[in-house]
């Protein structure tokens, strides 16, 4: 079956066909700049890529673009809609409600906008893209793949907050946690490239990429993981904060004479290693220049990421009592060996025993980086988000 996988952003659409059976992408591309102007870039397998620019006032158009672009005689890979089998939808914010994959009907849209409130700026778009597609392909089996649904398994202890407990009882403030599909993948892959089950193993993911977080997976649970209510929690990350002592509000209000809205668009929009290198890049590439020309502020910034994602990677450690292996996934994770090996050189402690030769011709691709005989693995395995939504909405459909 071919399966169209959908992610609306608030302004942009991402989407792959795949077909189910050979996991092989048969086309991929995205919309970006919807509601400004509009530009679809395609890549169909085996083909040129095409660059279309055209006006996509909403999802609605983009879905349309997409769906048109799919089937054209030149660029297309499907002579007709009718064999798409299947869309699978990234939703990022599935709440309390969703602790698995699910079939979309009126009834499940209408619970994942109960969740909007936990996620304003992307539940929406998600419900957006949902809706345009049902409107331009009615009848089409659709399910939800959440973000936070591997969370789900979080127990009370890693979810709480030490806050006032009505206000989780009342509106649902807790940890979330967020990149689920990612570190579900990346967790269940590895214990393939280890030829173990995942029920005998403790992984610890570290998913750093522009967003970034680290998820504490015991015998294939989540059993805690570093966003929280949103994902501005955790780690610091391209322009996002992470945790800070919330005294900041107060702080800097008065300093800075700031409102609610403008410290949320600093600690959203300006903070992280952007922030810390004094506004040189929020990408780790800009940053390793810089460092290696000798900007000790972009160096800083670097320390402070790696320093943090070990702080975390030693406490869950901890709190699993043990872990197996050690996997980095996502742009950061999976490109930057010097990042890896700088996270790695503060957990000697737990016995991994980097390859650096193996680490330093690592990009991209799935390879285990410490010695044979490590008593702890570090394996670089490259997520892949879509392909999960695809095997996740084909078991569903699969399944009724
Ligand atoms: P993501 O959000 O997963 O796309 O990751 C974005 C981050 O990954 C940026 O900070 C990039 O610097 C980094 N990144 C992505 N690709 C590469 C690459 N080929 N080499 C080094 N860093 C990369």
């Amino acid at each position: 079956m071919k399966v169209l996988v959908i992610n609306c952003g608030s302004s942009s659409l991402k989407y792959q066909l795949i077909d189910s059976e050979t996991e092989e992408v048969v086309a991929k591309g995205n919309c970006e700049r919807i509601g400004i102007d509009g530009r679809l870039t395609h890549t169909p397998a085996g083909k040129e890529k095409v660059v279309i620019e055209s006006p996509m006032p909403d999802h609605n158009a983009a879905v349309h673009m997409v769906l048109s672009i799919l089937t054209d005689p030149e660029h297309g890979v499907i002579g007709s809609l009718d064999e798409i089998g299947a869309v699978g939808h990234r939703v990022v914010h599935g709440g309390e409600k969703f602790s698995s994959s699910v079939l979309l009907n009126d009834e499940v849209i209408a619970e994942i906008e109960e969740c909007n409130h936990l996620a304003p700026l992307h539940n929406p778009a998600n419900v957006t893209g949902i809706q345009a597609c049902m409107e331009l392909m009615p009848g089409k089996p659709m399910a939800a793949v959440f973000d936070t649904a591997f969370h789900q398994t979080l127990p009370k202890e890693a979810f709480l907050y030490g806050v006032p407990i009505e206000y989780y009882e009342k509106y649902g403030f807790r940890r979330y946690g967020f990149h689920g599909t990612s570190h579900s993948y990346v967790s269940k892959r590895a214990a393939e490239f280890l030829g173990k089950d995942p029920a005998d193993l403790k992984i610890i993911v570290c998913h750093l990429g522009n967003g970034s977080s680290i998820c504490a997976v015991s015998g294939g649970r989540s059993v805690d993981t570093s966003m929280g209510l949103t994902p501005l929690a955790g780690l610091p990350m391209g322009t996002r904060s992470g945790d800070i002592d919330p005294s900041f509000f107060e702080f800097i209000a008065e300093k800075e004479q700031l409102d609610l809205k403008g410290i949320m668009n600093i600690l959203n929009k300006k903070s992280g290693v952007l922030g810390l290198s004094g506004g040189i890049s929020s990408d780790f590439r800009d940053l390793r220049a810089a460092a290696d020309e000798g900007d000790e502020k972009a160096k800083t910034a670097l320390d402070v990421f790696c320093y943090q994602v070990a702080k975390v990677v030693g406490s869950y450690a901890a709190v699993m009592d043990g872990v197996d292996a050690i996997c980095f996934t996502a742009g950061i994770g999976e490109n930057t060996p010097l990042i890896r090996e700088k996270i790695l050189s503060h957990l000697d402690f737990l016995g991994i025993d980097l390859d650096r030769e193996v680490n330093d011709s690592t990009h991209g691709t799935e390879a285990r980086i410490s010695k044979p005989g490590s008593r702890v693995e570090a394996l670089v395995i490259p997520t892949n988000e879509e392909l999960m939504i695809c095997r996740e909405t084909a078991a569903l459909i699969e399944g009724c």
